[in-house]
């Protein structure tokens, strides 16, 4: 057993999070493109990884994107596909995204809302048709994006806090 203390958790383990992942405080989500939001859920910056859910209500192509560490993925509601595989990614599904794999994230038009939770390492590298890099995000960039929404509509900076360790 550990030997710093009498508790139910090493003193220098960090603290857990519990949390309602979609409560009615539409607030909490964060403007991501026009019809593209998402929620943070786990912001992990000794390993450059976070977790969110991701809230897509427009259809059409999101984005064409490479991700040199795995992602995971699990629908809630909704559904969508990648250009270059013939599987569709509905509700229920599980996804395993390969590191170093280039894919294009379709929402179909049938969809008026896809909601999915991702746990995505390292980052999301942004490519045009040509596989250039347009743009990129990591922990980092998030936390950023988070910080400037929360404060915006009133939540405070500091909200997202809670989520990062
Ligand atoms: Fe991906």
């Amino acid at each position: 057993m550990y030997d710093t203390f009498n508790g139910s958790a090493h003193p220098r383990s960090p603290r857990e999070i519990a949390i309602a992942a979609m409560p009615g405080d539409e607030r909490v989500w964060v403007p991501q493109a026009e019809g593209v939001w998402f929620r943070p859920l786990f912001l992990n910056t000794l390993q450059g990884q976070w977790c969110n859910l991701l809230r897509v209500r427009r259809a059409g192509i999101l984005s064409r994107h490479l991700h040199p560490q795995p992602v995971h993925g699990y629908v809630i509601k909704g559904r969508w596909h990648y250009l270059e595989h013939d599987w569709v990614a509905e509700t229920g599904s599980y996804v395993f995204e390969p590191p170093g794999e280039i894919h294009t994230l379709t929402v179909p038009a049938d969809c008026e809302e896809m909601i999915t939770f991702f746990n995505i390492s390292g980052c999301m590298v942004y490519l045009d048709e040509a596989n250039r890099q347009v743009g990129f995000e990591d922990v980092f960039t998030k936390i950023d994006m988070c910080r400037r929404h929360y404060e915006k509509v009133g939540l405070g900076a500091d909200y997202i806090e809670q989520f990062i360790r």
